[in-house]
C-alpha cells in the first residue's frame, strides 16, 4: 500500500495528535500554509486516470491511501466528497483506505458503496481512543481499522477489539519539528492486545524519537521502518478479504506472496497490495 490519492489538501487542527502535523510542517518549508484548504484539481480524479496505453494508473487490486494531507471528513471538503465517493464507486476493483480524526461527522456523509472502503479512525492516545472508537464501531463500514498515530501515550483498546468489529490496527511515531517520543512498551502492549483478539497489527515506524529500556534514541527517517520491522511487533491475524470486482476475490494479507526481496523486511507487508517497484528502500 504505497500509492496515495490526495483529492484535496490542507486541514484544520482537531486534537493533540495534530499538534505537529507533518502536512503543516512540509507546507511551511515550501513557503505554503497548510491552513489553506483546496481541491487538488490535477489529482482529483487520479483513481480513474489512464496512462498513454489506456490502462488505469491505479492497478486492479491495489490498495490506495486517501487524503494523506488533509482529512476526508473535513467540513470544508463537504462540497467535494460526493464526487470523490463516485470515483471510488467507479473503481470497485481497488481498495480505498480512508482515515479520519472526525468520525462524528461520518454518519451524515456516508458513501453509497462500502465494499471497497477500509475505514479507519486515528487515535493518538487513550482519550481519543475512547472518544473515536465507539463511533467507529457504530458506523456501517464492513472493514474497520484503528491507526494509533502519532502514538503519544499508552493505549488500551482491548474492550473494542473484543467486539470483533475491528479487523486491523497499526501504529506509528511522530516526525519532524518537536516530535514527541514513542515508547517501545506502548507498542508491545498494543501488539499483545491485537494478538490476544487475533487482529492484524502493523508497527509502521518508530518516529524520530524512540524510547526503549529507558534509553532515548534519535532515529533517522530511513531507519524507522526497518527498526519497526526488526522489533518483531507485527501480527498476522484473521484474514481480511475484500469483495473486489476483479476476476478473483483477493486477500491483501498473503505474507508469502511478496514480489521482491525488499518485501521480506518491509514493515507493511501484511497490508501490501503487491504493487511492483514501490520504491521502498529498506
Ligand atoms: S487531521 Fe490530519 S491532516 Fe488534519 S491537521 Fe490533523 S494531523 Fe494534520
Amino acid at each position: 500500500m504505497r500509492d496515495i490519492w490526495n483529492p484535496w489538501h490542507g486541514c484544520r487542527k482537531k486534537s493533540s495528535g495534530c499538534k505537529n502535523c507533518y502536512m503543516y510542517y512540509l507546507d511551511k518549508i515550501h513557503g505554503l500554509d497548510g491552513f489553506n484548504i483546496y481541491k487538488v484539481k490535477s489529482n482529483f480524479n487520479y483513481p480513474i486516470q489512464k496512462d498513454m496505453h489506456g490502462n488505469y494508473k491505479v492497478k486492479s487490486g491495489e490498495k490506495i491511501r486517501v487524503c494523506m494531507t488533509s482529512d476526508f471528513f473535513l467540513e470544508e471538503a463537504d462540497e467535494w466528497r460526493k464526487d470523490a465517493y463516485d470515483i471510488m464507486e467507479k473503481r470497485k476493483d481497488v481498495v480505498f483506505w480512508l482515515l479520519t480524526k472526525r468520525p462524528e461527522r461520518v454518519k451524515n456523509h456516508l458513501p453509497k458503496y462500502f465494499e471497497n472502503i477500509a475505514f479507519n479512525v486515528t487515535c493518538e492516545n487513550q482519550e481519543m481512543c475512547d472518544e473515536r472508537i465507539p463511533i467507529l464501531l457504530d458506523l456501517p463500514f464492513k472493514h474497520k481499522g484503528i491507526m494509533v498515530a502519532p502514538f503519544i501515550g499508552k493505549v488500551d483498546i482491548s474492550k473494542y477489539l473484543k467486539t470483533g468489529k475491528i479487523e486491523y490496527v497499526c501504529c506509528d511515531g511522530e516526525n519532524y519539528e518537536n516530535a514527541r517520543p514513542l515508547n517501545y512498551e506502548w507498542v508491545k502492549s498494543l501488539y499483545d492486545q491485537c494478538k490476544k483478539y487475533d487482529v492484524t497489527f502493523e508497527f509502521f515506524g518508530t518516529g524520530n524519537i524512540f524510547i526503549k529500556n529507558n534509553k532515548k534514541y534519535r532515529i533517522s527517517s530511513d531507519q524507522q521502518g526497518l527498526i519497526a520491522y526488526k522489533s518483531g511487533l507485527q501480527y498476522h491475524g484473521k484474514k481480511i478479504v475484500y469483495d473486489l470486482k476483479i476476476k478473483e476475490q483477493m486477500s491483501l494479507f498473503s505474507e508469502n506472496e511478496n514480489t521482491n526481496t525488499k518485501c521480506n523486511t518491509c514493515n507493511r507487508r501484511f497490508t501490501c497490495s503487491k504493487e511492483k517497484n514501490c520504491e521502498k528502500t529498506i
